[in-house]
């Protein structure tokens, strides 16, 4: 199962070579990144936990919770954190028309560059899904971020040691790895995230933004 699933990731990063899926690099670089947010009920405790460990991270906003949380998003790019394009409504690249999908994508870049005097260039779908089509269009101006490490934050179905132990065996050097700072996926995030930095940082990494 874990063999199978290795080479899945290895299959997506060579079928998906424009979207970024790992940092090459041989030293000790972790790349976090949040989904989901910014909400003040998790998005404020992620931030103070990151600043214990002097550590940065990329944080994949949906544009609805910017418009409705400025002064939590304030707070990430004040933090010297980076901020990606996640739609405005957290849509479906595969069950939505590229016009409906490109304009949402288009109105999260309005709501990030309004609250935001710099240009971010990065993007993720949220899910992961997203047609060629609609990739073709915003790989003109955007990088397209995936990850390497899915943390599973929000699945109910591991406890939060398994879920931070499963964490930890899956990165490396240059691992991007995926949490949520989201209500559902709160509940595992506090317990993997204190300790997966504790874990890497005695171990001498350091948490780099994506730019
Ligand atoms: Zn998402």
């Amino acid at each position: 199962m874990e063999i199978k699933r290795i080479k899945m990731t290895k299959l997506f990063e060579i079928l998906f070579p424009k979207y970024i899926w790992r940092i090459k690099t041989s030293e000790k670089k972790i790349y976090l990144t949040f989904d989901d947010g910014p909400i003040p009920e998790v998005t404020e405790w992620v931030l103070a936990e990151l600043k214990k460990f002097g550590a940065k991270a990329t944080f994949f906003c949906v544009g609805e919770n910017i418009e409705n949380n400025p002064a939590v998003f304030e707070k990430i790019i004040k933090s010297g954190h980076a901020i990606g394009n996640h739609t405005y409504n957290h849509l479906k690249g595969w069950e939505t028309d590229d016009e409906s999908y490109l304009n949402n994508f288009s109105f999260c870049q309005y709501a990030i560059e309004k609250n935001n005097l710099s240009h971010s260039l990065l993007f993720r779908p949220p899910y992961g899904r997203i047609k060629k089509s609609q990739a073709k269009e915003i790989l003109k101006s955007h990088k397209i971020v995936m990850w390497s490490v899915l943390t599973k934050d929000y699945d109910v179905k591991f406890s939060p040691e398994e879920c931070l132990k499963r964490t930890i065996n899956k990165t490396k050097p240059g691992s991007i790895v995926l949490f949520h700072d989201s209500l559902k996926a709160e509940k595992n995030m506090k317990y993997v995230l204190p300790n997966f930095l504790k874990h890497f940082y005695d171990l001498g990494y350091e948490f780099e933004v994506i730019n």
